[in-house]
């Protein structure tokens, strides 16, 4: 629509909320760049929610400083912050239409332009693909529906910056994947600032330029879907976002450094301080049947068919050990490979 002429970053600067004696942020500083999609994923109650609020205006940190466009709008209003947001439960006026739904949003805002009201509703329902449905009532709607509506909603006014609240928990699976691909390429043709919030890790790699992991108030990491995957920062991180296999190891010399990981001693590639005691990933898509560079022998404790591949369920010396395999093993112990190069040092840890 190219629309948007102001550059909208949003930037947390060591920003903290607290809730009496609950401290649910504790100085997170985040910047997201104008026209990204950046999302912020962790499990229930830490944090995410209040972090998108701080940014509207609905929560007033008790330190720290909240900038949109680099303007500093801690002491703002909600309603002087000039951004758009859809809540998880659609929050649709039920006694309006759709259209009127949509032309809420102008109500107390010009189109972007001073287009013709009309004409900006009718062009945000075609953006939402929901052309033609301006007279029905938001109870005659699909819950994926009312979700789009509730975008063009938060869009018809031209907002600097978007905010989604869990847009896509209500939704099953299908319609959850369907529309996250629409979401994404609405925020593309829009080219705007999107800050995106949900619990659900898979839906955080799809949809994002960016993510930050957040647990109990604080940001773990912040990356590139891809780096926040392959090289997780933390323990939390590479347990949170898929599944993982987390090892403790050690480190045994220093130049190169060397860890064992069964009977195997393995040359590391990264430089390590001066510390014996290594966490270690390897992702179970990463743990073949066969020999490896590290070969181990575990028992079989379970095997679900998933179709494409199978999980299996291991113990190796009383750690559980998950492997997804494309073919089935057979017996009840098997050997397991996995590549020195899927071993990822995560972090070290105190000894
Ligand atoms: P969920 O995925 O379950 O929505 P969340 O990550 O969005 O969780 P928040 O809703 O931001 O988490 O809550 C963070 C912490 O702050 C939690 O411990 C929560 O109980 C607390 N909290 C949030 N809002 C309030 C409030 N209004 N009063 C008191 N405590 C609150």
């Amino acid at each position: 629509m190219g629309e948007r002429s102001v550059s909208a970053g949003v930037e947390l600067d060591g920003v903290s909320v607290t809730f009496g004696d609950v401290t649910a942020l504790s100085d997170v500083t985040l910047s997201v760049a104008d026209g990204e999609f950046f999302t912020l994923v962790g499990p229930s109650g830490c944090g995410k929610t209040t972090t998108l609020r701080t940014l509207a205006g609905f929560e007033t940190p008790s330190a720290g400083t909240v900038r949109i466009g680099g303007v500093d709008v801690t002491d703002r209003a909600p309603e002087d912050r000039d951004i758009g947001i859809v809540f998880q439960n659609y929050a649709l006026f039920p006694h309006m239409t759709v259209r009127e739904n949509v032309a809420y949003g102008l109500r107390y805002r010009s189109p972007p332009g001073d287009a013709d009201p009309d004409k900006r509703v009718a062009a945000m329902l075609e953006l939402v693909d929901m052309a033609g449905m301006g007279d029905r009532t938001p109870e005659s709607l699909s819950g994926g529906q009312k979700q789009r509506i509730a975008l063009a909603r938060a869009l018809a006014p031209g907002p600097d910056v978007l905010l989604l609240d869990e847009p896509l928990s209500a939704l099953d699976a299908r319609l959850r994947e369907r529309l996250r691909v629409s979401i994404r390429e609405i925020q593309r043709e829009l080219d705007i600032t999107t800050v995106y919030v949900t619990h659900d890790q898979e839906e955080a790699l799809a949809i994002s330029d960016r993510i930050a992991v957040v647990n109990h108030g604080h940001v773990e990491q912040v990356g590139t879907p891809q780096a926040v995957y392959h090289n997780p920062a933390t323990r939390f991180v590479a347990e949170f976002m898929g599944e993982n296999n987390v090892f403790d190891a050690t480190i045994e010399g220093r130049d190169p450094p060397q860890m064992s990981l069964g009977e195997t001693t393995l040359t590391l590639e990264r430089t390590l301080p001066t510390r014996s005691q290594v966490i270690v990933c390897v992702r179970p898509e990463d743990v073949t049947l066969g020999d490896g560079d590290v070969t181990l022998a575990a028992n079989v404790e379970h095997v679900e068919f998933l179709g494409d591949t199978y999980r299996v369920h291991c113990d190796w010396n009383g750690q559980a050990l998950l492997a997804k395999t494309r073919s089935e093993p057979t017996g009840d112990t098997v050997t397991l490979g996995i590549d020195a190069a899927d071993v990822t040092v995560v972090g070290t840890r105190e000894p």
